[in-house]
């Protein structure tokens, strides 16, 4: 028998820790012999947090939610040494609420079988809330490293590009990128040195994906970085990651400890030529930091700022050696398409957007926490079925995507696909995959203001469009929603904010005004009330 707890940060702060040590106690207490009690990373269901999946040999696992240490033990007691499932504990009690608002929804004891389980895809996500994420032995049972045995003794460098290439993978951070052709531009720079680096500065507010990757699954990314370096012909990897996610900074620690005694990172990697090692770099949470140029220079010692581009980091990068960027979902999609190929990962998404998206839900939706979906899935299947709809029977108002540089997207756009080129078509983006949804007690001008007051704190000061311009955007929306705004500041905001993406000099500034573009273009009447009202 397992005990699986999940004891990724969200777990450990909706109370896991006590539940674990409970679990430990009753189970020393009744004598059971032969059970294996696990740690694991998220699942993603957060709002169900703590969560407890007993697995019995040849039984279907049974998943208890919202746990505390009194129902933990009596889980133990019935279930554990009984046999006896206590239904009340499992997400049953959860759809029972629901089923008040939705007389349709099917009722099941079982996590797999509803619906926020069962329409998700889990690629990048395979292993979080499965594995115990410090044992690589645990990783290497389901897999782990075969991906990059196959790519160092059975491809050549350019086979591996061409793989990544033909998946029609793209950059999971923001900007959509295609990544194999990110890895030929570095591998075809011409250099006695590399990097390959894996962006872990996840800043965006509401996002929390790649946290929640390098908390339950940190080999897969370290065996991601590997094969990088071995495409392009890098020995050495560098992981930044924000200094507030210290546990996976432990973990990521551990797994890089770990791969190196199992002789799959160092030296001589699998008795090959290949040789490529890890080390970690600590940010200290500048969002600007998450762009690559402001990146490589605070692994270099400098203060983070952006520098222009061109030249690219795949020809200049850190310390002016070709360099690899990708963020850390993205990385963790490559290992399954080394092993799986090129066309199984283009069967699953769309034809322009290959794969699945991780999405962080938040705000006004009942289901809260990390979703894994296929690219073209709608909006409205996100929100509704998945994320189980709005709370209290609310109206839905807009979702915000793609964080502080994403937009706000209305009703009328809610059956749209969720892909790359489709989220930009409607004045949104999908950005690291943070989705914030907003019911109709939201004011969209605070909304915006929110994210504004985010940048505008956030502007590493280089440029002036961006250093001055966010700060005079913020005047004219706190001026508004004091109630003293005029038509005139409507109109000076759009202009400003149209003038700030042309001319600032990183894509913090280029989109920081979108979140006010998008609700001007969706929900001007709500400007239009502000300034109205209070004259
Ligand atoms: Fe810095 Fe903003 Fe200019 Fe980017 S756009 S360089 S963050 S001031």
């Amino acid at each position: 028998p397992r005990i699986l707890v999940g004891m990724a940060t969200c777990g450990i702060a909706a109370g896991a820790q006590p539940v674990l040590s409970a679990i430990i106690e009753e189970v020393e207490k009744l004598g059971l012999q032969d059970i294996i009690i696990k740690q694991t990373g998220c699942i993603g269901a957060c709002q169900i947090e703590p969560i407890v999946d007993i697995i019995l040999p040849g039984e279907k696992k049974v998943t208890y939610v919202r746990m505390n240490p009194e129902k933990a033990k009596k889980v133990i007691q019935e279930h554990l040494a009984n046999g006896h499932i206590i239904e009340d504990y499992t997400v049953k009690s959860s759809l029972e609420k629901m089923k008040k608002e939705n007389p349709d929804l099917e009722m099941t004891i079982f996590f797999d079988e509803i619906d926020y389980a069962k329409r998700q895809h889990r690629i990048a996500l395979k292993n979080c809330g499965v594995i115990d994420p410090e044992s690589i032995d645990e990783y290497l049972a389901l897999d782990g490293y075969k991906a990059l045995q196959k790519a160092i003794t059975e491809m050549a460098p350019q086979d591996v590009i061409d793989v990544v290439k033909a998946s029609g993978l793209r950059g999971r951070g923001g900007g959509g990128f295609p990544t194999g052709m990110k890895w030929e531009f570095t591998a075809k720079a011409a250099n006695d040195k590399k990097y390959v680096v894996c962006n872990a500065d996840e800043g965006d507010p509401g996002a929390f994906m790649d946290r929640s990757i390098l908390e339950g699954d940190p080999q897969s990314v370290l065996e991601a970085m590997a094969i990088a370096g071995y495409a392009i012909g890098s020995d050495k990897g560098f992981i930044y990651i924000r200094a507030e996610y210290p546990m996976a900074v432990r973990r990521l620690e551990k797994a890089i400890a770990q791969a190196k005694e199992y002789g799959l990172l160092g030296q001589r990697i699998m008795g090959t030529e290949f040789n490529f090692d890890i080390e970690i770099r600590l940010g200290a949470g500048a969002f600007v930091c998450g762009e690559e140029t402001a990146l490589i220079r605070s692994i270099e010692g400098e203060r983070g700022m952006s520098v222009q581009k061109p030249p690219f980091p795949a020809n200049s990068g850190l310390w002016g050696k070709p360099t690899l960027i990708n963020n850390v979902e993205t990385f963790a999609n490559v290992a399954q398409i080394i092993l799986k190929g090129a066309e199984w990962f283009k069967s699953v998404g769309s034809e322009k957007s290959a794969g699945t998206k991780v999405f962080a839900l938040g705000g006004k939706i009942t289901n809260t926490g990390l979703v894994e979906i296929p690219m073209g899935t709608t909006l409205k299947e996100v929100i509704y079925d998945i994320g189980g709809g709005i709370p209290h029977n609310k109206k839905f108002k807009a979702v915000q995507t793609g964080g502080p540089s994403g937009g706000c997207i209305p009703y009328t756009h809610i059956d749209s696909p969720i892909d790359y080129d489709t989220l930009t078509t409607i004045g949104s983006m999908m950005g690291s995959g943070g989705m914030i949804v907003m019911d109709e007690d939201n004011c969209m001008v605070d909304v915006a203001k929110f994210f504004l007051e985010f940048v505008s704190h956030e502007s590493c000061g280089k440029c002036s469009p961006c250093r001055i311009g966010t700060k005079r955007l913020l005047e004219i929306l706190t001026k508004i929603t004091e109630g003293k705004g005029t038509m005139e500041d409507l109109e000076n905001l759009e202009k400003l904010s149209h003038d700030i993406k042309a001319t600032a000099l990183c894509g913090l500034g280029q989109t920081a005004p979108n979140p006010v573009l998008s609700t001007l273009k969706y929900f001007k009447h709500e400007y239009e009330a502000h300034v109205r009202e209070d004259r």
